[in-house]
């Protein structure tokens, strides 16, 4: 009877689609990133997104792109960010409520440089449910070294150290060529206040996820892979291939 073929495809199509959205709620994975100045937050979380499809938030990008666009939110940053200092708490919590309520992460997101100090944490807390919490422990002595001597390209954003990985051709990018560049905040005095910041602000709230969410602490000093493969290995995620291998 065809009525009876019609129902047996509806409830063919609901066991599918509970079973699509089973899959989805169990392959979901939620983490925030923290650590201080060039503890390498932005590599770590790349290489974690990269095969996990993981969306990645950085909340500081998203105030450098509004001040070089030129927007409205750019204009009220730009001083703020050049200093070292944190903007207002209503920003940071209307960027990352905005970006999240796109709803374009399938597999998750990695939140990084948000929440930074206690009253974003609340915020965080009560709006959103996370995994776990990856914390990147650095001397502060590193952190200058690290910060100071940083160069970003102007064009593709890749990033170099004037130590330990230079480019070939000096100010000039090894894969686009671009001009390299140094943030406007990562000099001596603004990193003392980034550094201050972090210390007073948001050590506090890596506390309050100790007591409430899973936290994972991984040393940022050995090289990119290395630090990478520690955080999976705590986080019990598949291993780090990289080059997708
Ligand atoms: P870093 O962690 O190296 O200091 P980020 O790129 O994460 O740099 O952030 C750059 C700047 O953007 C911060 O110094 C601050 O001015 C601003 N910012 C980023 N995230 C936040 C936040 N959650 N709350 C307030 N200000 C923020
Ligand atoms: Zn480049």
């Amino acid at each position: 009877m065809p009525g009876t073929r019609a129902a047996r495809g509806m409830v063919a199509d609901l066991v599918w689609w509970r079973a699509w959205g089973y899959v989805k709620v169990v392959g979901m994975r939620k983490y925030v990133i923290m650590g201080v100045q060039g503890s390498g937050k932005g590599t770590q979380s790349e290489l974690l997104a990269g095969d996990l499809d993981l969306v990645h938030i950085a909340v500081g990008d998203i105030f450098r792109w509004h001040v070089q666009q030129h927007t409205k939110m750019g204009a009220k940053v730009r001083r703020i960010m050049a200093a070292g200092e944190l903007v207002g708490d209503d920003m940071a919590e209307s960027v990352v409520r905005d970006r999240l309520a796109q709803h374009d992460w399938n597999y998750g997101f990695l939140i990084d440089g948000f929440p930074r100090n206690g009253p974003q944490a609340l915020f965080f807390l009560e709006s959103y449910d996370i995994d776990g919490v990856i914390d990147l422990n650095l001397p502060d002595s590193e952190v200058r070294r690290r910060v100071l001597n940083r160069r970003l390209c102007a064009k593709c954003g890749m990033d170099y150290n004037l130590i330990s990985n230079s480019p070939a051709v000096p100010g000039q990018c090894d894969t686009c060529g671009g001009e390299l560049i140094t943030r406007e905040d990562d000099t001596e005095e603004a990193l003392e206040v980034r550094l201050r910041e972090y210390h007073e602000k948001t050590n506090p709230v890596l506390d309050l996820f100790r007591r409430k969410e899973y936290v994972v602490t991984a040393d940022a000093r050995p090289p990119a892979d290395e630090v990478q493969q520690d955080i999976r290995e705590q986080l019990g995620l598949p291993p780090y291939k990289p080059n997708g291998k």
